[in-house]
């Protein structure tokens, strides 16, 4: 497998202006196997330049019967190499190669849900009162500066690329420093597909180097990004300067709640991987843990016997269910965490360590007694750590459930139809799943309440993000 290695602006690939390169280092061998050149100010420049030039002089303009043929091209494309796309996403961050291949397949869903959007998008008529006609248009902004995580690089980026080209922009990418592999493959097989130059831009590179001046330039329109809420509070400060459009999915601290009318059984085996999946380096990874007093314990021993017969290991492995984490500076900020809850007094009831010698693996762990003003209680871990408590009262769970400042997503687990409604109503959080784990589906809206977040990804409110709305009157 060869690995595309250079910057790919304008249809070419290209070296990076200062000759800098990032080194990629497989987590599970914690072995270099590549490098990939990073990208400049002056690349960012030519990059968004030349997609400025591709959205004036065609996309933006091109009927909506094309832009829809190409965009099923491109998914026809990235099906045909699920499995490379699957493996050069297992070797950069490590994860387990099925649940890579199936992101691969996400990605491909992706477009094609966007592919089929492009012709029923719609403005719509408004009855004004004065008389005469009044239409809206939805009109494509340019250029959209697309930002994405090391966590799920190939979906992400799929999941704004296509909704952004799908509304007639031009997209400028960047991946993580740690994850720029399947994002560069996008951009080939993009283009191979029939995506004109210039349209999709690939900009691997530091974020600390590039993200401003990307961020900034006059010409982006738009930045969508996904990862930290600190960057994303710097994005959206950097882009009230010119009133540029944001979106943004940031951290999340989401609640599993579990009643005890529930089948909870299933809850107790299916929740280890609302949380341990991806190895905890999930923005929806429902680490907080609130479970009914009365089924509490044997909720726990349930729990705690499903976490143990997890996979943990070797990501080439097809029944492997957990990877190692994606660096040793993310596993040494979780160790952190876990250092806090020792002193803390927090009960490891599995957990806590190293499973293996090599690779940058941790044990799924599995945390009771954490105090409300514990760090593993309050702040977004991003791994494999959850915490249990039990809970009496409703309404005072509700209250601990929302006093978090993220609101991403949560499951609730009940067979009470009206508390079902009820809690779900309550729960301040812009995802919610009853009786199930699931959060993400290419057809609905993702995205988060209070500091998770800004604006919609997914579905066809991803579509409006990704637009401005002209109002037109046409007198009598
Ligand atoms: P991050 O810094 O927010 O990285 C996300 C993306 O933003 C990457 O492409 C990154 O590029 C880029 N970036 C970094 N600095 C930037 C800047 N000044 N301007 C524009 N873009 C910039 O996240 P991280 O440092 O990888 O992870 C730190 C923590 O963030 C994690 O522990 C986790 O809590 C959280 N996180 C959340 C999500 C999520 O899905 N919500 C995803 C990832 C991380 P580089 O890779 O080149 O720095
Ligand atoms: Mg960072």
């Amino acid at each position: 497998m060869t690995l595309s290695d250079k910057l790919f602006i304008d249809g070419t690939w290209r070296k990076s202006a200062s000759g800098r390169t990032t080194k990629l280092v497989n987590p599970a061998t914690e072995e270099v196997f590549g490098e990939v050149e990073a990208a400049d100010v002056s690349d960012v420049n030519m990059a968004v330049e030349s997609a400025h030039r591709a959205w004036e002089s065609g996309w933006r303009d091109m009927t909506p019967g094309k832009r829809t043929e190409i965009l099923f091209n491109v998914a026809r494309k990235l099906r045909e190499h699920i499995e490379e796309l699957g493996q050069l996403e297992m070797l950069q961050i490590g994860k387990p190669v099925s649940d890579a291949r199936d992101e691969a397949g996400l990605g491909a869903r992706c477009f094609e849900y966007y592919a089929g959007a492009v012709t029923k998008f719609c403005g719509q008529t408004v009855p004004v009162s004065r008389g005469g006609f009044d239409f809206t248009l939805r009109q494509s902004m340019g250029v959209v500066a697309a930002i994405v995580p090391w966590n799920f690089p190939f979906p992400i980026a799929a999941w704004k690329t296509a909704p952004a080209l799908a509304a007639g922009n031009c997209v400028v990418l960047k991946p993580a420093s740690l994850s720029p592999l399947t994002a560069l493959k996008l951009g080939e097989l993009a283009h191979a597909a029939g995506l004109p130059s210039g349209v999709l831009q690939v900009l691997p590179g530091s974020g600390s180097a590039i993200g401003d001046a990307l961020v900034t330039h006059p010409l982006v329109r738009k930045v969508s990004f996904t990862g930290s809420t600190e960057i994303g509070r710097r994005i959206m400060e950097l882009a009230s300067r010119d009133i540029k459009r944001v979106s943004l999915e940031l951290g999340g601290k989401s609640p599993n709640i579990v009643f005890a009318d529930a089948d909870w059984e299933r809850a107790a085996e299916s929740s280890p991987m609302s949380v341990f999946a991806n190895t905890g380096q999930d923005c929806c990874a429902r680490s907080r843990m609130f479970v009914e007093r009365s089924i509490f314990e044997p909720f726990v021993e349930k729990f705690v016997a499903a976490t143990k017969k997890l996979v943990v290991g070797d990501p080439t492995k097809t029944e492997t269910q957990l990877g190692p984490m994606v660096s040793a500076s993310q596993r040494a900020i979780v160790e952190e965490f876990l250092a806090d809850a020792r002193r803390r007094g927090s009960k490891f009831v599995c957990g806590g360590g190293r499973p293996h010698p090599k690779g940058y693996y941790l044990e799924p762990t599995v945390l009771l007694d954490v105090g409300k003003e514990d760090r593993c209680w309050k702040e977004e871990i991003f791994g494999p750590v959850v915490a249990i408590t039990p809970f009496d009262d409703e309404a005072q769970m509700l209250r601990d459930v929302n006093a978090s400042p993220y609101g991403l997503s949560g499951s609730i687990w009940t067979n009470n139809l009206s508390r079902a409604l009820r809690v779900s109503r309550a729960v301040q959080s812009g995802v919610l799943s009853i009786n199930s784990h699931s959060s993400v589906h290419v057809e609905a809206p993702f995205g988060g309440f209070k500091q998770s977040g800004l604006g919609r990804d997914l579905g066809m409110a991803a579509m409006e993000g990704y637009t401005e709305m002209k109002n037109v009157y046409v007198g009598e």
